[in-house]
């Protein structure tokens, strides 16, 4: 069936962005389905504009003007179905917001998402940078991601190992503007083994249930929603909420360097946190990096560095992208300096 798009043109996009920066998108348009989805591509098409497909705004700079049309999918829908396994396979539209997708699974009393609890944005980009916190990354959880592939232009649904992820990378994010998801699927039950080992989240585990959750004779299903609960917890009480105060959550991510480098470094900066990497390699604390050098809390005018969280960069209100960019800019020419590390932009800057 064929609807007519209702096109808005030169659209305020500071609602439609965590970090609050007002641009414009040249053309903007909403979609319900993946036939709308089509019909905004071809509409693009005959107007020569280029496309850019927007989420929840989490995880983008926005520098100046979109020219041409921004789309974004607004299909909210979740369809769970029993599958011969026992499990359950649930396939979600890209519209969905994350954490209420993560609160509804916990309802239908199934494990897996918990502690991805409360990251922001919509459930179709959260492949695109495979999405991670506390120990868990998407991929893990994933079952397949149905996707519009505009260079052939052809549906395709790609399974986790299509998807080629990384650390914060996936096909979809190593290829701009050639994949437009439409539909996230997930295969979870109620018995996904908890992962509580990872950061603060232990302690605070323990501090909830004075013991270890595992031990604590709850059910599988009892202990993710604990975990949901706790994971929710820390993240208030550690991130600043973008309602508040403008941010893309990180802003640069974690640097993977040789051992060498880090045993160097660990001989000047005897605190330096790091992670062994199963490559032999080290992963460290950007947050450490920047905290370190002495730039946690550092005001530029409109942005700045967070003042509890050095990862996180933050917009005061009035300011630009390319405020930020600078900002940022500052931040990873002194890293370089101090550390001989390169910190790489997490969200994609546009
Ligand atoms: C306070 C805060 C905390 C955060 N914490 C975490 C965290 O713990 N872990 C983590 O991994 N991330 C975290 N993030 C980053 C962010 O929430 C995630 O990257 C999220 O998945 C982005 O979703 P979005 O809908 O807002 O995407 P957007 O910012 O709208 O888009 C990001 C990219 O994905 C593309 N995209 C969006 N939708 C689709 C689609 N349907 N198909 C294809 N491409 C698409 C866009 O074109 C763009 O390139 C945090 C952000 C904030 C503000």
């Amino acid at each position: 069936m064929t609807t007519a798009l209702t096109v808005q043109h030169d659209v305020c996009l500071k609602a439609h962005n965590t970090l609050g920066f007002a641009v414009n998108a040249e053309h903007f348009v909403a979609v319900a389905d993946e036939s709308e989805l089509e019909q905004a591509i071809a509409l693009a098409d005959e107007n020569d504009w280029t496309v850019f497909l927007l989420g929840g705004g989490s995880n983008v700079v926005l520098t100046q003007n979109l020219t041409g049309l921004v789309i974004q999918i607004t299909d909210t829908s979740a369809q769970y179905e029993s599958m011969p396994n026992g499990n359950t396979l649930i396939s979600v539209g890209a519209g969905k917001p994350w954490h209420e997708l993560v609160l509804e699974t916990l309802d239908h009393d199934l494990t897996g998402l918990e502690n991805l609890s409360l990251i922001p944005g919509s459930t179709g980009a959260a492949p695109v940078q495979n999405i991670g916190a506390y120990g868990v990354e998407l991929e893990s959880r994933l079952h397949s991601v149905r996707a519009y592939h505009r260079p052939s232009a052809t549906w395709q649904t790609l399974n986790p190992s299509d998807c080629a992820f990384g650390y914060r990378d996936s096909i979809f994010k190593r290829n701009p503007g050639h994949y437009f998801i439409t539909r996230v699927m997930f295969e979870l039950n109620d018995h996904i083994a908890p992962v509580t080992h990872y950061g603060g989240l232990e302690k605070a585990l323990l501090e909830a249930v004075s013991t270890s959750p595992t031990n604590a004779q709850m059910t599988p299903v009892q202990q993710a929603k604990l975990i949901s609960q706790t994971v929710i917890g820390i993240r208030q009480s550690k991130l600043p909420d973008p309602a508040v105060l403008g941010n893309a959550g990180s802003f640069f991510k974690n640097p993977v360097v040789s051992s060498d480098h880090a045993s160097r470094l660990r001989v000047r900066y005897p605190s330096l946190v790091s992670y062994p990497q199963p490559d032999g390699r080290e992963k460290l604390a950007a947050g450490w990096l920047i905290d370190e050098s002495g730039l946690r809390g550092t005001v530029a005018g409109p942005v700045g560095v967070h003042k509890d969280q050095a990862l996180v960069l933050v917009h005061f209100g009035e300011g630009s992208g390319q405020d930020l960019m600078a900002l940022a800019q500052r931040v990873i020419t002194l890293i370089q300096a101090n550390f001989d590390v390169t910190l790489e932009i997490e969200p994609i800057v546009l």
